[in-house]
């Protein structure tokens, strides 16, 4: 088995893969650029970006159709996706509010004022962005300040995954920042992937493993990206509808699918919706979920009809 590892859109990312005719500095070259070409077109991090400078002009192009790459339409299309079938959980024009309570690119852990949520939300819906894949157009109908930091990390896992194996390569795993994809074997078995136990203390441990197969698997919580004011925990997940950090009992929530950008992006809104309306989600979708809900002093975990089909009851596991 051949590993690399590297830095990319605030995270790490490993790769591991067994076979291909391949030598790892090549893979390593490869995959390193095109990570840097990925963070060139989606980034709200890096200035010069497609998608920052879509913003950047959001008030001289609204109402116009502007031509964007195929790439951004294909995470576009995805979180637009996610967006209907989630209600509105999941919203990439969220961006303004990302910021204001600063998750964005100027961080920060300051609460803003009631009346300055409320002044962002009025400009926040993905109702506003219509999307024209045909012609890899898009279209605002107000100024937008897209963020796409739910997807676009799911989206790259995809996307290294096809590169790997436009390179011969089929048995591999690829993960940033927490979201793998994985396709084939490892030598002597299955790939494995532990999902993590939130812990408040610096540190990991883990509360399960699985072997998922073909599939990608993301994780979206609100123990790692947060800050903490007069004893309350706010979160870099905003709920769209109220413009307010979520606050609920749900620690994580784990997606199974094929891909890891609709992974991601599902594990989101999952996220947004909370314990009960998520599992509802998840039922209505045939999503594989797995949640970890504080409880007390501790946690329960909880899984949908789909999770359960491919690794069986939760007690057996
Ligand atoms: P998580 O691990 O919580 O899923 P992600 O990195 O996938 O984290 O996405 C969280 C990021 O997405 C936030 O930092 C913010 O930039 C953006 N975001 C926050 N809330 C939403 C939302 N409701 N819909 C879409 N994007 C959001
Ligand atoms: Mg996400």
């Amino acid at each position: 088995m051949t590993k690399i590892a590297g830095q990319t859109m605030g995270s790490m990312y490993h790769i591991s893969w067994v076979g291909g005719d391949k030598q790892p500095s090549e893979v390593y070259e490869t995959v390193e650029q095109r990570l840097a070409h990925l963070i060139s077109v989606f980034s709200t991090y890096e200035p010069t970006s497609e998608l920052s400078q879509l913003n950047a002009r959001a008030a001289s192009i609204t109402g116009q159709w502007v031509p964007v790459s195929g790439d951004l339409m294909s995470v576009l299309r995805d979180a637009e996706k996610v967006h209907r079938y989630s209600i509105g959980r999941m919203d990439i024009t969220v961006g303004p509010l990302v910021n204001l309570w600063g998750f964005g690119p100027e961080a920060h852990d300051t609460v803003p004022p009631e009346d300055q949520v409320q002044a962002l939300l009025a400009g926040v819906g993905m109702r506003h962005l219509t999307l024209r894949p045909e012609t890899n157009e898009i279209r605002m109908d107000q100024p937008l300040y897209l963020d796409l930091s739910a997807v676009a990390k799911g989206w790259a896992v995809d996307d290294i995954g096809l590169l790997l194996e436009a390179m011969g390569i089929e048995n591999y795993l690829v993960e940033i920042g927490g979201e793998v994809r994985i396709r084939g074997r490892k030598p002597g078995g299955d790939w494995r992937i532990a999902i993590e136990r939130p812990v408040m203390e610096v540190g990991q441990s883990v509360q399960k493993i699985i072997a998922p197969g073909d599939m990608a698997v993301a994780t979206s919580g609100d123990y790692r990206n947060y800050f903490e004011k007069d004893g309350r925990r706010y979160s870099h997940t905003i709920d769209p509808t109220s413009g307010y950090p979520i606050n609920h009992r749900l620690a994580s929530v784990t997606l199974v699918m094929p891909t890891c950008s609709m992974a991601d992006a599902w594990a989101t809104a999952i996220n947004v919706a909370g314990p009960e309306a998520g599992i509802a989600l998840a039922e209505a979708n045939d999503l594989a979920a797995y949640m970890i809900i504080r409880d007390g002093e501790g946690y329960r975990e909880e899984a949908s009809s789909a999770f359960i089909k491919l690794f069986g009851p939760l007690a057996e596991q």
